[in-house]
């Protein structure tokens, strides 16, 4: 069991148009929607908080009734990791594992769920992820300083899993530092710990520009829950 954290809070800035990506319309809903029911319904997830931006606070309550979810919705922070942080704060005390995960990723599967959260309780932090297709190059300056091993690169996503106590302690150590990171798990790895890594579902993608919604459409369309 544990508590999960869904982060809508961005005002998706890469994405253009008026509205936030995770509010688009995907399927006949909104993209938040799908990540919404995916993990509103998933039996081991207890508690479901929802970071949401200011002035969508009433379409959130609004969509979560309609879609029959319950949550509790909170107001998001200028980066994601303060949305992180601000989700956290209601959390805590609490001990056991808690469940992060993109509002802008919307086919997150139970399989996923899962293997993250049996991961987390072992290792205290894990993470799914995609093993890298392209071949990565380090840069510098517009030339190629190196060829990173593709064997041992992995495209992080979410949802990630975290011993509550252990994140909460990893965000307060980031702040203290003034470190933004890429996401919850770097914050973890600069205490000294090792994240777990499951292999993810490649059709867990995360909707950052606008062609990413063209094929989202096409992954929902022959999406089998079960499949990685
Ligand atoms: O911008 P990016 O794609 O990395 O955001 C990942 C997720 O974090 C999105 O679902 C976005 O809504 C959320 N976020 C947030 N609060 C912020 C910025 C991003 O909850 N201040």
């Amino acid at each position: 069991m544990c508590s999960a954290i869904i982060l809508a809070g961005g005002n998706s800035s890469r994405f253009g148009g008026n509205v936030p990506k995770q509010f688009s319309q995907l399927g006949g809903k909104p993209v938040l929607a799908h990540s919404l029911l995916a993990l509103g319904r998933n039996e081991l997830v207890e508690r479901l908080i929802l970071v949401a931006p200011q002035e969508y606070m009433e379409f959130c309550r609004e969509l979560a009734t309609k879609l029959g979810v319950s949550c509790e919705i909170i107001v998001g922070g200028k980066t994601r990791q303060e949305s992180v942080y601000a989700a956290l704060l209601q959390l805590a005390p609490a001990e056991g594992l808690v469940l992060v995960h993109d509002g802008a990723r919307p086919f997150v599967q139970a399989m996923d769920v899962a293997e993250v959260l049996a991961a987390a309780k072992e290792h205290n932090a894990a993470t799914v992820g995609f093993p890298a297709t392209d071949t990565l190059k380090f840069a510098e300056g517009g030339q190629i300083l190196e060829t990173l091993p593709r064997e041992k690169i992995f495209a992080v996503q979410t949802p990630q899993a975290f011993r509550i106590s252990v994140l909460l302690k990893a965000h307060e150590a980031a702040r203290e530092a003034g470190f933004v990171g890429n996401d919850d798990c770097e914050l973890v790895e600069k205490l000294g710990i090792r994240p777990a890594i499951v292999a993810g579902c490649p059709g867990n993608i995360k909707i950052t520009y606008e062609i990413d919604l063209i094929l989202a459409k096409g992954i929902l369309e022959n999406l089998r829950e079960g499949t990685k």
